[in-house]
């Protein structure tokens, strides 16, 4: 039997986290999920809440916090654009002090950690596909330099965690992540095209509406992060986690319309600041170390991201908690 490990999931209330804790819950791990529900609700891990193996702590991850773990997998940031310029400098805290105060408490245990990075390190990439070897065009002044800038630096403390205190980190660097559980009022792309179809609303392209993403279903993306933390070869990363198919946001949108069967209207509305033209992981890094590549295909995720929406109240899910 494969051995029980104690697993702390910092963000665990989130879209991923929750995936995660349930995949760890169900695989038998004694998981602890924190969270301060900033961009999340306590709905996306109740059906875990009676089991003896989860536990959930309310907090945040700008304190400190003293608990046992064998492994730590640091989420714990706000992700959608509108989540994480609402309040810009908790945002940078959050992956600042929040990685600082993680890998404290991984070091204290000895634990593994790992790092839920993203491929907004990469910013408006002017390298097509990125491979982890690109090191990014970010606008240090933007409105995303928040999120982007902070990411960055957690990687940097990562590796510096590492060699100085010689700890197992791991990186993982993940591109757009889709499917059930996704906040219907995050602004993010899928969840906004999908909640206005069903609503009937106009699907809101911003730009031209020719910019990319690479979408990756939620189940392959924890797989990935699953994986890299188990992997035994000491591979830290960074790693790109990410499904290579790349569309235009109108082709997303023109496929959620027929999947939905919707009647909405197409509109413009303007191109945020520094909005990425383009993104597309190269995944041969996660092929040769992690032998994992993504299985489901846009459609048949999109799919299930449809029937989650159809299933839920939108009048239960609020904005981000107020912080000023
Ligand atoms: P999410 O917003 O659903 O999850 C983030 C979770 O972290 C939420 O439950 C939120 O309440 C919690 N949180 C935020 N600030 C916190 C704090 N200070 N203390 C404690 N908890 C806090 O987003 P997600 O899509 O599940 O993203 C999870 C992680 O993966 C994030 O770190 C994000 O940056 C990273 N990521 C996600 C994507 C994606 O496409 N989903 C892409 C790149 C990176
Ligand atoms: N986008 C859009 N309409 C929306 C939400 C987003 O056209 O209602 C665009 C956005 O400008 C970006 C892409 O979709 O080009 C992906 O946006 P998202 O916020 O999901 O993630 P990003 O990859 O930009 O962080």
């Amino acid at each position: 039997m494969a051995k029980i490990k104690r697993v702390l999931v910092a963000g665990g209330a989130g879209f991923l986290g929750s995936h995660l804790c349930e995949r760890l819950v169900t695989a038998g791990h004694d998981v602890i999920c924190l969270d301060n529900f900033f961009t999340s609700q306590k709905s996306n891990v109740s059906h875990l809440l009676g089991l003896p193996n989860f536990e959930l702590i309310r907090h945040d991850v700008i304190e400190p916090i003293i608990l046992e773990a064998d492994e730590v997998y640091n989420l714990a940031c706000p992700a959608a654009p509108g989540h994480y310029q609402y309040n810009p400098i908790k945002t940078m805290k959050t992956s600042l002090v929040g990685s600082i105060n993680m890998l404290g408490l991984a070091k204290r245990c000895r634990a593994k950690i790992l790092q839920a990075s993203t491929s907004e390190v990469y910013g408006d990439p002017d390298v097509h596909p990125q491979p982890e070897t690109y090191r990014g065009n970010v606008n240090t002044l933007g409105l995303r330099a928040c999120y982007d800038e902070g990411k960055r630096a957690a990687e940097s403390l990562f590796m510096d965690y590492r060699r100085v205190h010689k700890m197992p980190v791991r990186i993982v660097r993940i591109f757009n992540t889709y499917g059930p559980r996704m906040h219907p009022f995050d602004g993010r792309v899928v969840s906004n095209f999908i909640r206005q179809a069903l609503t009937g609303e106009p699907i809101t392209i911003f730009g031209s509406g020719n910019q990319t993403r690479s979408f990756c279903y939620r189940d392959d993306l924890v797989e990935a992060m699953i994986r890299m933390m188990d992997n035994e070869n000491d591979f830290v990363g960074p790693v790109n986690i990410g499904n290579p198919g790349e569309f235009t946001i109108r082709e997303l949108a023109e496929l959620v319309i027929r999947l939905t069967g919707a009647s909405s209207e197409i509109i413009s509305k303007p191109l945020p600041a520094d909005d990425p033209r383009q993104r597309q992981p190269d995944i041969s890094l996660a092929k040769a170390q992690l032998d994992w590549e993504p299985k489901v295909p846009l459609a048949e995720g999109l799919k299930k991201t449809i029937d989650w929406f159809r299933s839920i109240d939108f009048e239960q899910y609020r904005p981000p908690t107020p912080m000023y």
